[in-house]
């Protein structure tokens, strides 16, 4: 890049970099762990993009932590589909929407949450697409930008329960559940704090988990093979994908 002269750059960490937070909501100056690999490399590569900065201050860098993407375009035509099996709670549970799963395994139950399920702050895809368009105009517009952190979410917790019921209504499916124990490297509760992105970016989520699990549903019952067919698609096929 900085042999192309190209010292601005954006990179999508996680809020996973927070661990298990001690204190909610999360603010850019919570303390930082890795409970996982995949934290780690986030941690690493925002460590690599702060010393970066630190040695060359040409660079302007935003690092955006996503708290928990879901959804999809309002159009049905661009979606999530995840190749394999998906790792993440919303995709598993719109394949079991369709019928491609006969269940979704939810990972703990006992943790201290008000149904014992684990606690995410869910954001849809195109406040989180909205939330990059506010954060590239910072980095062109405002000189002073250095190494800049911002949380991207709605500072809303919802658990798996919750999420499982809305995916429900929007739906009209039934979602059938096997409860499993913790699924390791697991936080018990993660929500953002806004406020910094609301003053500096100018930007603040508009949609709640109704318009996530409506958006879904509408991309998920447009293709429920998502970008492939039952053929290439590598899944569990039941009788009811056929009643959709
Ligand atoms: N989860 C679950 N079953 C699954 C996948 C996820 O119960 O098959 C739970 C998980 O334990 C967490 C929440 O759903 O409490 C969100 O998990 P996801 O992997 O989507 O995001 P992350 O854990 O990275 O925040």
């Amino acid at each position: 890049m900085a042999a192309h002269r190209c010292k601005k750059l954006v990179f999508s960490s996680s809020a996973t970099v927070y661990g298990w937070p001690k204190d909610l909501p999360c603010t850019e100056e919570s303390s930082l762990s890795a409970m996982n690999p995949y934290g780690r490399t986030k941690l690493m590569i925002e460590d690599i993009c702060r010393d970066m900065h630190h040695a060359d201050s040409e660079w302007k860098i935003m690092l955006l932590r996503y708290f928990n993407p879901v959804g999809a375009h309002p159009s049905g035509d661009i979606g999530e589909d995840p190749r394999g099996i998906p790792n993440n709670l919303m995709p598993l549970v719109q394949q079991v929407a369709v019928g491609r799963r006969p269940a979704l395994t939810v990972f703990g139950n006992d943790y201290l949450t008000k149904d014992g399920t684990g606690v995410r702050d869910y954001i849809h895809v195109v406040d989180l697409a909205e939330g990059h368009i506010a954060a590239l105009k910072k980095l062109f517009e405002d000189p002073k930008i250095g190494c800049e952190v911002y949380n991207l979410g709605t500072g809303k917790g919802t658990s798996v329960l919750e999420m499982v019921a809305a995916f429900e209504k929007a739906s009209g499916k039934k979602i059938p559940l096997v409860f499993a124990g913790r699924r390791p490297g697991d936080a018990e509760v993660l929500f953002a704090s806004t406020s910094k992105a609301e003053k500096e970016l100018n930007w603040k989520a508009k949609y709640g988990i109704e318009e996530m699990c409506r958006d879904q549903w509408n991309w998920a019952s447009k293709n429920p093979w998502g970008y492939e067919s039952p053929d290439t698609a590598n899944v569990l096929l039941t009788d009811e994908y056929y009643y959709i």
